[in-house]
């Protein structure tokens, strides 16, 4: 498969901005200050950080068995959605409701968005998102699984069904082509799994291996780290290289760099909190299952979303009842999401402390 045909003519002609870290004993070429201040050790606040994040790719390379060439990392996954929409550009088709980055980026960068609904069970449509891509040959395909906000994984029969189409592999489709058939058009497919340390579902990128037009998008801000920005994606070398050139030379911080790499090696921790989150989100499910006016949907993410069903006031039209409740929490000092407007009349919770969970758990049932 030839990325490169697949990218932005403006980026397939560019060159990445170079900068190299050049070892020397007295460094006089970066405009940088002599003085600096010492947060950590070996963290000097007058020196520009790594523009290549090695150590923290070489850790995270380890991690998902790639190689470091595989990986670009990013000023919080958002920069990447960023970087790959200024790349490859458009049409960009992503389901709805979904992460509202995917549309506010595209629509930012003056790239056309084509929304296909999601099915009533919130998986993937899956003979609406292949006619449309045979009919206007998007460039992305952005698949969040978990979905944000919904909260479900989608079926990976259907996700991976969309690579397979958009892949060098795909099998001839009928067309105008030679014989009446033709090659399903290309395109990249970004699976973003910012939620999938909580699903216990497998990750895409085993897959990295057999198609070239995938790209496995993460973040560490679900997992703890939301403060210091840090996302990160993994593809073939091709699409890393070429989405690179789009990258601000010093896009991740000496901060971030540095105490996420001390982060990443205490995996138990980090992974005894995911369980944590887990359990408590199992837990608050079954707490909001017994209150009667809401239904909350099963969630594979750090959140649960819930529809509130407006059963007391025969006048008022559900739409009211999402926004009063949110109202109504905020009062007691508890601060949802209110999903009215992207999601018929629902509300969005994060799974916080056994403590946090329980006081909203309180709060709502009094309310309702
Ligand atoms: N993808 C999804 C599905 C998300 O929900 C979010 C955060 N809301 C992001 C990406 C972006 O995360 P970050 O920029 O913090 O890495």
């Amino acid at each position: 498969m030839d990325i490169k045909k697949l990218v932005k003519p403006n980026i397939r002609s560019l060159r990445a901005y170079q900068a190299k870290e050049i070892p020397c004993r007295i460094k006089l070429d970066a405009n940088e200050s002599p003085y600096g201040f010492k947060a950590f050790k070996s963290l000097k606040t007058n020196r520009y950080p790594d523009p290549e994040a090695r150590a923290l790719k070489k850790l995270i390379a380890r991690d998902l068995k790639v190689k470091p060439e595989q990986i670009l990392v990013g000023n919080g996954s958002d920069e990447l959605i960023y970087y790959l929409i200024m790349t490859f550009g458009g049409p960009v088709l992503y389901p709805a409701p979904t992460f509202s980055m995917y549309g506010i980026i595209s629509q930012a960068l003056g790239e056309k968005k084509i929304e296909i609904p999601l099915d009533k069970n919130f998986d993937l449509d899956e003979r609406a998102i292949l006619k449309e891509i045979k009919k206007k040959k998007p460039k992305l395909i952005f698949l969040s699984s978990p979905n944000n906000p919904t909260g479900n994984s989608f079926s990976s029969k259907r996700i991976l069904k969309i690579i397979k189409f958009t892949s060098s592999l795909a099998p001839p489709v009928k067309g105008r082509g030679p014989n009446g058939t033709l090659r399903p058009p290309s395109s990249i497919v970004v699976v973003d799994e910012a939620y999938q340390a909580f699903s216990g579902k497998k990750s895409f990128l085993p897959l990295l291996k057999k198609y070239k037009n995938l790209v496995v998008l993460n973040t560490f801000s679900k997992i703890g780290l939301a403060g210091l920005r840090v996302g990160y994606m993994t593809a073939n070398t091709e699409i890393i290289e070429q989405s690179n050139k789009v990258r601000l030379p010093f896009n991740l911080n000496s901060l971030s760099q540095e105490i996420t790499v001390k982060t990443l090696k205490n995996r138990k921790l980090l992974r005894s909190y995911i369980r944590t989150i887990v359990a408590e989100r199992k837990k608050l499910l079954s707490g909001m299952k017994k209150i009667k006016d809401i239904r909350p949907y099963p969630s594979d993410a750090n959140f649960i979303l819930f529809k509130i069903y407006p059963v007391r006031n025969k006048n008022s039209n559900g739409a009211e009842n999402a926004d009063a409740l949110h109202k109504k929490l905020l009062k007691q000092g508890v601060l949802i999401r209110n999903m009215q407007g992207i999601v018929d009349n629902c509300l969005r919770v994060t799974v916080g402390t056994p403590e946090e969970n329980t006081i909203f758990l309180k709060n709502l049932k009094k309310l309702l």
